[in-house]
């Protein structure tokens, strides 16, 4: 996939004037949420420019004492390799960063790890390899204020709660905001579905998927689902994971062994066809084919694995 440094701004389509949806091409969607005492960036997109483009879109809002805040919602690449706008380079040794506009970055205490990891240095050199005019001057820069558990912003008018929502990833939060009843569910829900990055991740995953349900949220926005998604479509994930889970039982009650190999015909063989386990509407006709196939059928593995373990 190729990505774009362009930052557009979402025309409002009925949310509350404080937040502001930014959008990077097909990726991904970030929000600025703007408070009485904060103006709070929630995610930093996918480099330095698209994170500049939305501090141009959080400046007008610095004014009246407002501080700046950022948060990651986690520590996927789409989320925070913007963030070295906000930290500086403190090391005297190689220290002459300085950041574009001080601000903390609050994210989990699982996060800083992983940019650590060698994984992240080969997947971001690679990244930088196949696409140097977006990733060239990526830095990967870890959040500054680590949070553990739920944690507070009061802004004054609005309050944030960031709750912790694992499952896509360990270190994922999302993000509420009561006045308004509005959730920013960040990657714990997307149109077609999460995805748990090891079946480990499935059981928490629908946990943060049944929380987020059960908020009073009136407005929901995602960061990979149309803004017109709505509380629908938590509910519509929690009925595709357990309609998944129900024909994976149904399946091993016949007998078919928990660990199928990549090759088989894993929607057959469990008899789970995309088209049963989703709503009949056309933007889940509409979804890319990997969802309907690969995707669809790594999830159907992934849940097969966990119901083995669980006896
Ligand atoms: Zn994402």
């Amino acid at each position: 996939m190729s990505h774009t440094n362009e930052l557009q701004l979402i025309e409002n389509q009925g949310w509350d004037e404080r937040i502001l949806v930014c959008r990077n091409g097909r990726l991904v969607d970030t929000f600025i949420v703007v408070t009485g005492r904060f103006v709070v960036l929630v995610d930093t997109v996918i480099n330095p420019q698209t994170a500049a483009q939305m501090l141009e879109y959080a400046r007008p809002y610095l004014t009246n004492g407002r501080q700046l805040l950022v948060i990651n919602t986690h520590a996927d690449y789409d989320h925070c390799w913007g963030n070295q706008l906000f930290v500086g380079d403190t090391a005297p040794s190689t220290g002459s960063g300085q950041a574009v506009h001080p601000a903390p970055i609050i994210g989990s205490h699982l996060s800083p790890p992983k940019f650590q990891q060698p994984e992240a240095k080969t997947y971001l050199a690679k990244m930088q390899q196949l696409e140097p005019e977006v990733f060239g001057e990526v830095v990967l820069t870890p959040p500054t204020l680590l949070i553990q558990d739920r944690f507070v912003i009061a802004g004054g008018d609005l309050t944030l709660e960031l709750l912790p929502t694992p499952g896509h990833t360990d270190d994922h939060y999302s993000v509420f905001i009561p006045e308004i009843g509005t959730l920013l569910a960040a990657d714990a829900a997307e149109l077609p579905y999460p995805m748990a990055r090891t079946p480990d991740g499935l059981p928490p995953m629908r946990e943060s998927l049944a929380k987020l349900a059960a908020l009073p949220a009136e407005t929901v926005l995602y960061c990979h689902a149309p803004v017109t998604s709505g509380r629908q479509l938590l509910l519509d994930n929690i009925a595709y994971f357990n309609a998944i889970e129900a024909a994976c039982r149904a399946a091993l009650a016949r007998g078919i062994a928990p660990n199928l190999s990549e090759d088989v015909d894993v929607l057959a063989l469990v008899d789970c066809a995309w088209e049963t386990a989703v709503p009949d509407a056309p933007e889940w006709h509409n979804v890319h084919d990997y969802y309907k196939t690969g995707g669809h059928a790594s999830q159907i593995l992934a849940m097969l694995q966990w119901l083995a373990q669980e006896v």
